[in-house]
């Protein structure tokens, strides 16, 4: 599969200080920050810093330092906004335009503080 990566989309933007962003916690190779239009009390975007339009994009061509980092760095930002365990949370990512992905750089949408009902599609 060839991934067409488009480097004028707002993330690349973000990431570039193009446009500011609510950072919640960034290391060599992820950046996570407030989703700017917030579906839930808590709604953060994590994001590679590596050009990669979506999930499967990130999983075949990332290289294994970049996922770790991705996942680890994700998992402690849910435990420092208090969604580990009990509390809960939904991390959920959309792709292409079945999945209605809006901006073309993968993100994975972490979303809690409240209770968030069933996800339909
Ligand atoms: P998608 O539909 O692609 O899965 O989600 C894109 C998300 O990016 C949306 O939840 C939207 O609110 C968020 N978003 C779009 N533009 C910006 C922006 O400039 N800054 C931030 N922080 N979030 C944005």
């Amino acid at each position: 599969m060839a991934y067409t990566y488009d480097p004028q989309n707002i993330f690349a933007r973000i990431l570039r200080g193009e446009i500011p962003n609510k950072t919640v916690a960034e290391t060599a190779h992820t950046l996570v920050f407030h989703d700017i239009n917030p579906h839930a009390p808590v709604h953060v975007l994590a994001i590679p810093k590596g050009p990669y339009v979506n999930f499967d994009h990130f999983a075949a061509e990332a290289s294994v330092e970049e996922i770790v980092d991705f996942h680890r760095t994700v998992a402690s930002v849910i435990a420092d906004l208090g969604l580990a365990g009990e509390a809960g949370y939904r991390a959920i990512t959309n792709a292409g335009m079945s999945g209605m992905q809006e901006v073309p750089h993968y993100h994975l949408h972490i979303l809690g503080g409240r209770v968030l009902g069933r996800l339909v599609g």
